[in-house]
């Protein structure tokens, strides 16, 4: 099922998200669920808190080219190493449409997570995997990449974030803003 995507700036995506301790069906449902909605979106990351539940889990698919042959669904996923190195990469982010910006980050990092069928993991990533799960853990813990910029440039941003919040600029895919959910019907763009 396709679920509507929580939108700047809603609550929910301040919310630091709770660990998941079972991996009960409906757990299971919304992971399957949120995979769905991140294709449906053409994203290639995708938290929990995005979809309105405040539980510690994202979904990562970069994509064959880059390597990638099936998603990746991580439970309580932390960052237990990550490089001096940093790079510079642009991001955009579901919750923020049509909003992109470089974004400075360690080159490499070390995840720690619990997979899908409750075995403990852990995955060595560099380059754009490891862009987005930094992306995405930032989202588990309340953090918007837009966070992560100079002061100078998230002032520059203020007005396309507050646009963002008015809802005056909608994806084609099913949003939530505020309390409404809104969905841009392809045939009205
Ligand atoms: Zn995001």
């Amino acid at each position: 099922m396709i679920l509507p995507i929580y939108l700047y700036d809603h609550p929910v995506l301040r919310q630091v998200a709770e660990p998941i301790t079972d991996l009960t069906p409906e757990i299971r449902r919304l992971a399957q669920d949120m995979l769905e909605t991140m294709y449906n979106a053409h994203g290639v990351g995708l938290a929990a808190n995005q979809v309105g539940v405040t539980r510690r889990l994202i979904v990562v698919d970069i994509g064959e080219d880059e390597g990638m042959r099936e998603p990746l669904i991580l439970l309580n996923p932390t960052i237990e190493a990550f490089s001096e190195e940093t790079v510079e990469m642009e991001e955009g982010c579901l919750s923020l449409p049509e909003l992109r910006e470089i974004v400075v980050r360690p080159a490499a990092v070390q995840v720690h997570y619990v997979d899908f069928r409750g075995h403990e993991c852990h995955i060595a990533a560099d380059g754009l995997l490891a862009r987005v799960l930094q992306h995405e853990i930032d989202h588990l813990n309340g953090v918007y990449f837009t966070d992560r910029l100079s002061p100078v440039r998230r002032l520059l941003l203020r007005r396309k974030l507050e646009r963002i919040a008015r809802g005056e600029v909608l994806p084609p895919y099913p949003v939530v803003l505020g309390h409404a959910v809104v969905e841009q019907r392809s045939e009205m763009l």
